[in-house]
């Protein structure tokens, strides 16, 4: 499943479903969903229901599946965490990185963002890298600075040749209801990719920019239109079936 720059439409399942609802979420979902050429689906459930996802998705390689963190070493004495090497032999193939709940609730710092990503990189995997301000940080003029400060402490981690995808997740819109207008979301896609190709040149071109924060069905179709929005970033709508199924078929 090769996503770059065809529109994905990506769901974080957050701490939500286990093995038995993930199998009964995906045997509604792939009733409902018509699979298009021009569309990569990717689904982050918890890792404890990553193999259940596997089973349940059998042979359809239109749909990735990836976790939503990962530890940076390989292995170890780290209580409760997950190494990249061992979600790929799961069955991953992208690890969320950075999420702004990772960030803001476990305090995950942009150097730790960048390991992170050394470590997906390393074990063969694609990182989603998700970067956003709060909404203090907009209040004040802040939009840019902090998007590059993120930006670029993960390019640390990302190396010359790297495949990876970008997530713009304003803080102030995950989980809210209130999500970036169109505008608001292109202005900032438009932002990374400008930076990504100071970084990266011609390569940025490349890079697909997500937007996440409150999607719903009923807004997806307009935020998937705007300009340099490469696909969506779902959380909270992407857990039911039949309004992830209308998102996805937007
Ligand atoms: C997310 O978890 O990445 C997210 C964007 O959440 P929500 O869609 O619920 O705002």
């Amino acid at each position: 499943m090769t996503p770059l720059r065809t529109p994905v439409i990506a769901g974080n399942w957050k701490m939500f479903k286990g093995p038995a609802d993930t199998v009964s979420f995906f045997r509604d979902f792939l009733e409902r969903y018509q699979p298009r050429s021009d569309r990569s689906i990717i689904f982050f459930p918890p890792a404890i229901s990553l193999t259940a996802a596997v089973t349940a998705l059998e042979d359809r390689t239109d749909v990735g599946l990836g976790v939503q963190n990962i530890h940076w070493e390989k292995e170890g004495a780290f209580t409760g965490e997950t190494a990249a090497p061992m979600a790929a032999s799961a069955g991953a193939k992208f690890v969320l990185i950075g999420h702004s709940e990772r960030r803001h609730v476990f305090g995950e710092t942009d150097e730790q963002v960048a390991k992170k990503i050394g470590a997906t990189l390393a074990a063969g995997l694609t990182p989603v890298v998700c970067v956003g301000e709060k909404l203090p940080e907009r209040q004040a003029g802040k939009l840019e600075e902090v998007l590059s400060r993120q930006l670029d402490a993960a390019l640390q981690g990302l190396g010359p040749d790297a495949d990876f995808l970008v997530a713009y997740e304003p803080v102030w819109a995950i989980g809210t209801g209130v999500n970036a207008t169109p505008e608001d979301a292109s202005a900032a896609h438009a932002f990374l990719r400008h930076r990504l190709e100071a970084a990266i040149g011609p390569r940025a071109a490349n890079v697909p920019i997500l937007y996440g924060g409150s999607v719903k069905p009923d807004n997806a179709a307009a935020l998937l239109a705007a300009g340099d929005v490469d696909g969506l970033l779902v959380g909270g709508a992407s857990l039911d079936p039949a309004g992830f199924a209308t998102i996805a078929n937007a």
